[in-house]
């Protein structure tokens, strides 16, 4: 998988080839879609929802640059799989899912894989999670139609955000989105199909 479907595609940062490598997939995936694993695609996790494809959350990694010491915010835990390769790279991952039952279970396998520095929250990732603000990073792994600025707000000057920006159902446009001291940058990279940021009512 990392060879064939990530290298050869051109990611290339050692930390973020060294987490992929070390995390099993198949841990993160319904038990009937084990033997497909490793494949090159996304797949099914119930309630409508989708583990990204390897070579993206190879990529959104990569882009975050993320290091030792880091705290990352993740919105969209699914399968807690994009989490866990966070947790192999910095000293905290905190994420959030809005569907309960997925929260909960991403939490208890996490938590029996040994990845004792993730915590999960069962929200609206929308405002992101300020009691451990600011972040290093934040991944967003699904699409939303604009920035939420609570997340914004909770990047730390210097730090990166990746987004998938777009309808959903739709081709979407994921962004990379850099805080600095002169202001917010933002830069479209590649198009990618994102299930849909939801809303809590
Ligand atoms: N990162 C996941 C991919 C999950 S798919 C993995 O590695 O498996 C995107 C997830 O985002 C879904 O589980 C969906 O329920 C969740 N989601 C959608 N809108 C959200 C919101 N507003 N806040 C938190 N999670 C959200």
């Amino acid at each position: 998988m990392v060879k064939n479907q990530i290298q050869a595609r051109g990611i290339s940062d050692p930390a973020t080839l060294e987490a992929m490598r070390a995390v099993a997939r198949h841990e993160f995936v319904p038990e009937e879609l084990v033997a497909r694993a490793y494949q090159d695609s996304p797949l099914p996790i119930g309630f409508g929802q989708t583990i990204s494809q390897p070579y993206i959350v190879a990529y959104m990694t990569e882009l975050v640059s993320p290091r030792i010491g880091q705290k990352v915010l993740e919105i969209g835990t699914g399968s807690g799989y994009q989490a866990a390769v966070l947790a192999r790279i910095v000293d905290s991952v905190f994420t959030v899912e809005i569907i309960s039952e997925l929260g909960h279970s991403a939490a208890a396998r996490l938590t029996r894989l040994g990845y004792d520095n993730v915590a999960v929250a069962v929200a609206d990732g929308y405002f992101g999670w300020d009691a451990h603000a600011p972040y290093d990073a934040i991944v967003v792994t699904a699409a939303a139609e604009f920035i939420p600025p609570p997340l914004v707000e909770q990047l730390k000057t210097g730090g990166k955000m990746i987004i998938p920006i777009g309808s959903p159902f739709r081709v979407q446009t994921l962004m990379l989105v850099e805080k600095t001291a002169a202001g917010v940058k933002t830069r479209s990279l590649i198009p990618v199909r994102f299930v849909p940021f939801t809303r809590s009512e």
